[in-house]
């Protein structure tokens, strides 16, 4: 591939174990390539990340590391133009920017490169068989050459949650280049979101209706909204749920929803309120000091608060959930087995599962009343709950026709809007007082 005078960068860019050009260079250089790009001749990036690095350093200390690099960056520069431009953008991560004529001239070198790095290096008595992960992005006549160069970053991320040891062209990955880029800016416009909204008083709890066959209100449920923009649960929550912020929103509702409990309770109202909590909140260690802070602060009785946890948090071993289960039952406070049938249902752990409710998820409901095999399948499922002592609750009913059909199979009490929707504490009330 052609390749350029490297006389401008500055020789203070240059990193001393490679010789290559630092991640500084890197960024001004791409910008001056962009302008000789052309559509015969395209500015190529090829990403290089090491795999598994983190092991060489560990097994044969940082100089081994350190001389690990200084090998394979002599590899790649010996399977390439004298004047090619390196540079190294991290620890175990380079870059190589060319003009080039086509894609595939640019996965052959890639390919080469991949292959120079494999050779088996000898270091400390021990043999290394190094392995890398390579992205490949092509400029696009109208991109900013930062975004060609991000691309070519995700693309070699995409090559290591592959496993590594292979080579990925921008665009093929499973999540395509630019839309992978795009969806973790979302993300992290939305984690923005939630930070403001956690500090500005922005959330807020809706509850839904929990209706028995013969017309009474078991429970509601308490549903978060973000009212400053309009991201819905199932857009947030996934990520707060990656990024921790799970545990301070998750604290929020618990006080909240609790409190709520406490307003029902005063207005003479019988029903408990039903909180979401996601498995990495109830994994923490403190789990059950907020738990009891909660219910202090709101003093509220225990068992007019219920917790809503996913069925595979129940086979989670680990003794912190198992630990924090003991705990929380010894609370008082009743749990629920939320979105039953979706994740890894196992027969063997539920008659272990000490739970009040059992609710089966929307899923199911959707394909009632006409799909026979999911009717057997919630009669099946209905049938166990009771046996093992709980309420089975279908979620997200509909039409008066799922209702009938879920009845039919022996569910006992249903949530969707049919009944309610979810909605604000005022409305609610008055949403109970009006049945009357
Ligand atoms: P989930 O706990 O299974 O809640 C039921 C979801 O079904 C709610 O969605 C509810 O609005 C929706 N739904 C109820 N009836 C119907 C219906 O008839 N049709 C349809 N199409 N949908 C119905 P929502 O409020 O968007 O919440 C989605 C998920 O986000 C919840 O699923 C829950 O897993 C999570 N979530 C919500 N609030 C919290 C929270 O405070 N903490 C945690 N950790 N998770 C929460
Ligand atoms: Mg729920
Ligand atoms: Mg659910």
């Amino acid at each position: 591939m052609p390749h350029f005078s490297h006389q401008n960068i500055q020789a203070s860019s240059t990193d001393p174990i490679t010789g290559f050009f630092n991640r500084a260079a890197c960024f001004n250089e791409i910008s001056q390539l962009a302008t000789q790009s052309t559509s015969h001749r395209r500015l190529v990036v090829i990403w290089i990340g090491l795999d598994r690095f983190k092991r060489v350093n560990e097994s044969c200390g940082h100089q081994g590391g350190d001389l690990t690099i200084f090998q394979i960056a002599s590899r790649l520069r010996d399977r390439t133009q004298p004047d090619t431009l390196w540079f190294r953008m991290a620890g175990d991560e380079f870059v190589h920017l060319a003009l080039s004529e086509d894609l595939d001239q640019a996965k052959k070198l890639a390919s080469s490169l991949l292959d120079g790095i494999g050779v088996p290096l000898s270091l400390n008595n021990l043999t290394l068989h190094p392995t890398a992960s390579l992205g490949i992005a092509v400029l696009e006549p109208d991109e900013f050459p930062h975004a060609c160069l991000e691309r070519a970053d995700h693309a070699m991320q995409s090559a290591k949650r592959a496993g590594g040891g292979r080579i990925v062209t921008s665009g093929k990955e499973f999540i395509p280049g630019r839309l992978g880029i795009r969806l973790a800016h979302d993300e992290l416009q939305i984690e923005n979101k939630l930070h403001v909204a956690i500090d500005h008083g922005k959330l807020h709890l809706q509850y839904q209706p929990i209706v028995a066959a013969d017309g009474s209100l078991i429970s509601v449920e308490a549903l978060m909204r973000c009212n400053s923009d309009q991201i819905s649960p199932g857009e947030f929550i996934p990520i707060a749920e990656k990024t921790g912020l799970i545990t301070r929103l998750g604290e929020w509702s618990l006080l909240e929803g609790a409190t709520f409990a406490r307003r029902l309770q005063s207005v003479g109202q019988q029903t408990s309120v039903s909180i979401n909590i996601s498995r990495a909140q109830f994994a923490m260690p403190h789990f059950p000091q907020t738990l009891h802070a909660a219910l202090l602060c709101a003093n509220v009785e225990p068992q007019r608060v219920e917790l809503e946890l996913t069925e595979s948090l129940f086979m989670d071993n680990s003794s912190i959930v198992q630990i924090n289960l003991r705990a929380t039952k010894d609370t008082g406070v009743r749990i629920s087995i939320d979105d039953f049938g979706t994740g890894f249902s196992c027969l063997a752990t539920l008659k272990d599962i000490h739970a009040s409710k059992l609710k089966i998820d929307r899923a199911f409901v959707v394909a009632l009343p006409h799909d026979r095999r999911a009717f057997s399948v919630v009669s099946a499922i209905a049938r166990l709950g009771q046996d093992l002592g709980m309420l089975v609750v279908a979620e997200g009913v509909e039409s008066q026709e799922q209702a009938d059909a879920l009845f039919d199979a022996g569910v006992q009490a249903i949530q969707g809007y049919l009944y309610a929707r979810p909605m604000p504490e005022d409305a609610l009330l008055k949403w109970i007082r009006n049945r009357k």
